[in-house]
């Protein structure tokens, strides 16, 4: 599973819960670890996040009209932008640009897509290609900048013949790009090459390109790159076609450099400056924070809605954990127990019920929720749902059959008034106990 998914496979799961608890926080923050480790991201760095997630989550500090719900999601989703760093703002003043990267990771595209952003901003750009391995990989970028009616320079003879013999021409336009070799693996010619580029041209801005499917061996390439050169942003490519930012977010956390512009498909328009808000919005698979936002409210709406109406495997789970939290629920939650015929065992590990119930619970559809005869009448329904929360199907089909009973408890005692505000009182603080 890469990272974007699993990120939103964590989330998901704890939007769908109907209790926000430090409980349910201490979840999701593990998953995001989880989720974070797996990319290569600086395991200091996952810790801090955890930590400020947690620390944010329940502070009592949150913005108004949103709920405790919105409130991790949006720390969540601030706390990876500062991950990522900031916004890039794209220099607008006469600079020098070095593109690095492994072959294939699309460098030659991005310089003329750079010189075409320059471009519209007003400014002259002017591309170098001193790729001397690719036979072809000139004329790749010469025909590019035609296209986009800039400027091309190269020459044969080594990376420092070529900047020396394109030196005349550069000095006479506003941004200069240079595009150079790259390799199926970094090694130390190409760490020569490029430094000795880098000390002939000087660059303001050494961009290291990076293709969003590699993965997790961004960080190892950043690392690499990094020596020979000093970076200072990157560039990731093909975010159009692949889910797998976390490639991205591990070799910018690698490299300690801000990301600054992102590829989002082959044409020389499709360059988007890197902007947190929407990149992060895309790693999480929202559209956009606002929309996030409103898609919450969505969900909120009708958990309340499916609460008070009626007696559902959300209820369900809501009750038995506020009975839970209510403390010492004594001898009238043994009672009710006992009639709901919880097993012995099960009602012993009230904890270790609860945590199972969660799961699977959390791998049911939305419909399975509200009509758990859906699940019972299925046997497919009953191996996806144990298959996806790591329990038996015999877990599942107990669930099933605990939620009947204690809906027919909970019908019986709905109708008896007094046995209502008994309960309540006795779970005053635990939670709308039993719909009450
Ligand atoms: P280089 O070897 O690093 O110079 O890579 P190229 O610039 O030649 O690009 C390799 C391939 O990736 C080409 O087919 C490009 O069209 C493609 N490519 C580059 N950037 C993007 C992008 O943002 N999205 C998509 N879909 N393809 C891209
Ligand atoms: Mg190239």
């Amino acid at each position: 599973m890469n990272f974007a998914t699993s990120i939103q496979n964590a989330i998901k799961k704890f939007m769908g819960k109907t209790v926000v608890d430090e409980e349910s926080v201490n979840e999701l923050v593990k998953e995001i670890q989880k989720a974070l480790i797996t990319a290569d991201v600086n395991v200091k760095q996952v810790f801090e996040l955890s930590k400020k997630i947690k620390e944010q989550s329940l502070s009592k500090e949150m913005l108004k009209g949103i709920s405790v719900r919105q409130h991790v999601i949006k720390v969540i989703y601030d706390e990876l932008a500062s991950i990522l760093g900031d916004s890039y703002t794209p220099r607008l003043d006469r600079h020098k640009v070095m593109l690095v990267g492994l072959y294939g990771s699309g460098k030659t595209t991005t310089s003329a897509k750079l010189a075409y952003f320059y471009l519209k901003k007003g400014l002259n750009p002017y591309l170098i290609s001193v790729d001397n391995d690719r036979p072809a990989a000139k004329e790749q970028l010469k025909q590019l900048s035609e296209k986009i009616h800039s400027q091309f320079c190269t020459s044969e003879g080594s990376c420092v013949d070529i900047i020396k013999g394109c030196s005349h021409g550069a000095a006479k336009s506003d941004v200069v790009i240079v595009d150079t070799a790259g390799r199926n693996a970094f090694d130390s010619d190409l760490a020569k090459e490029l430094k000795d580029t880098y000390d002939e041209f000087r660059p303001d801005e050494v961009f290291l390109v990076v293709s969003a499917d590699i993965g997790q061996v961004a960080g190892k390439h950043a690392r690499a790159f990094k020596e020979a050169v000093p970076i200072t942003g990157v560039i990731v490519t093909k975010m159009d076609g692949s889910g797998k930012a976390g490639g991205a977010l591990t070799a910018v956390a690698e490299t300690g450099t801000k990301l600054a512009f992102i590829g989002v498909g082959e044409k020389t328009d499709n360059l988007e400056v890197y902007n947190s808000e929407r990149f992060v919005s895309k790693l999480l698979g929202m559209p956009d924070f606002q929309s996030l936002m409103e898609q919450m409210k969505e969900i909120e709406k009708n958990i309340n809605v499916e609460e008070s109406q009626e007696f559902d495997l959300d209820t369900f789970y809501t009750q038995m954990k506020a009975a839970k939290s209510a403390g010492s629920v004594g001898s009238m939650l043994g009672n009710m127990l006992g009639q709901m015929n919880v097993d012995k065992n099960m009602a012993e590990n009230v904890d270790e019920m609860m945590a199972k119930f969660e799961v699977m619970i959390s791998a049911m559809t939305k419909k399975e929720r509200k009509d758990p005869e859906l699940v019972r009448k299925s046997s497919s329904r009953v191996a996806r749902i144990a298959k996806g929360s790591g329990t038996s199907e015999k877990d599942v089909r107990n669930l099933i059959n605990q939620f009947m009973k204690s809906k027919d408890i909970y019908s019986k005692f709905s109708k008896d008034r007094g046995f209502r505000n008994k309960i309540s009182k006795l779970l005053k603080g635990g939670g709308n106990v039993f719909g009450m």
